[in-house]
């Protein structure tokens, strides 16, 4: 049996740049992971067959479940007729952008590859992951990373950011998939922006750039879900004011986080949006040296 955290990421920033052949969309994204995290054990099992128990009520126990998924995924690969038992104990708000399911996969594969000795590393789990979902290799590696193509392609970056996080979740799951179609019904491609280039090759080392990372996500998701206007202007202003130097929708939504260098201000904004009827996790981003201790991944294993 094992037990091993699944943390979130947010995206610190996103650019959509266009739909690809395949119909995916071509990404450019800043991933970041940070300390909220759900708990994932696996225990083995003499019988075949891979089953998976997670209380939260809009978390699927059957074969949809992405943890399940990635252990189907793996057996098959490996050629394993053992069974494996799965739980996960949810912290991370679902369909809130925080890849609680595609960080669940991960972990499992992680996981598998070292209870079954299988020696996979990061290198031979990747395509596997990228089976599962575009947003699952970059919980192989985790910290701060870039991702490319559909966001599966994944660029750990040597400076990683450090700083504290306020996830603040406004309780209205919003779906991936339909954030898309909008994106799709008004696409303009946007070839030109280099922004999230121009942070990582430069302003990361100056801490300048953060301003500049926004997410083009945030637009079609709050047209998909209008009711949460009100609410992003409120909790926006509210990190702002207290020093966020970063304040963006993650992924495709509903969690809004901001990012800051100071714990103390970060945990004044984290009381103002309770006080003002918000949910806010306190959190802090993890490096992809920390993730990688945490979730016992052997450094020799591991692209560069
Ligand atoms: P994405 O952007 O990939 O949709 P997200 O962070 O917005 O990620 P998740 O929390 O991963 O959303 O959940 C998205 C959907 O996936 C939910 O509707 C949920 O029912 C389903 N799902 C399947 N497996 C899991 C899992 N292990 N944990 C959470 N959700 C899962």
């Amino acid at each position: 049996m094992i037990r091993l955290p699944s943390y979130a990421k947010v995206n610190l920033g996103l650019e959509v740049l266009g739909v690809r052949e395949d119909g995916y969309h071509e990404l450019r994204t800043l991933f970041q992971t940070i300390s909220l995290h759900d708990d994932v054990s696996l225990t083995l099992r003499r019988a075949p067959g891979v089953t998976v128990a997670c209380a939260h009520p809009a978390v699927p126990n059957d074969a949809s479940n992405l943890a399940a998924k990635a252990a189907l995924v793996l057996a098959r690969h490996a050629g394993r007729r053992d069974g494996v038992a799965i739980t996960i104990e949810k912290r991370i708000p679902v369909a809130g952008g925080l890849g609680g399911g595609s960080s669940n996969a991960a972990t499992v594969l992680l996981g598998l590859d070292r209870l079954w000795k299988l020696k996979l590393g990061i290198d031979g789990l990747h395509p596997l992951a990228r089976q599962i979902g575009a947003d699952v290799p970059f919980f192989l590696y985790g910290g701060t990373a870039l991702g490319l193509a559909r966001g599966d392609e994944i660029y750990p970056l040597r400076r990683q950011v450090r700083g504290t996080v306020v996830v603040v979740d406004p309780r209205r799951p919003v779906s991936t998939a339909a954030v898309f179609r909008r994106i799709d019904a008004r696409l303009t491609p946007r070839e030109n922006s280099n922004t999230i280039f121009r942070f990582v090759s430069r302003d990361l080392e100056a801490d300048a750039g953060f301003p500049a990372l926004t997410n083009d996500l945030e637009s079609a998701a709050l047209e998909e879900a209008p009711e949460l206007r009100d609410a992003v202007v409120k909790i926006r202003g509210i990190l702002v004011r207290e020093g966020a130097k970063l304040a963006v929708l993650s992924g495709s939504g509903s969690t809004y986080f901001g990012l800051f260098d100071d714990p103390r201000r970060a945990r004044t904004a984290g009381a103002a949006l309770r006080v003002a009827g918000f949910t806010a996790h306190h959190c802090r981003a993890l490096s992809h040296d920390q993730y990688r201790k945490a979730l016992r991944i052997r450094p020799g294993l591991q692209r560069g």
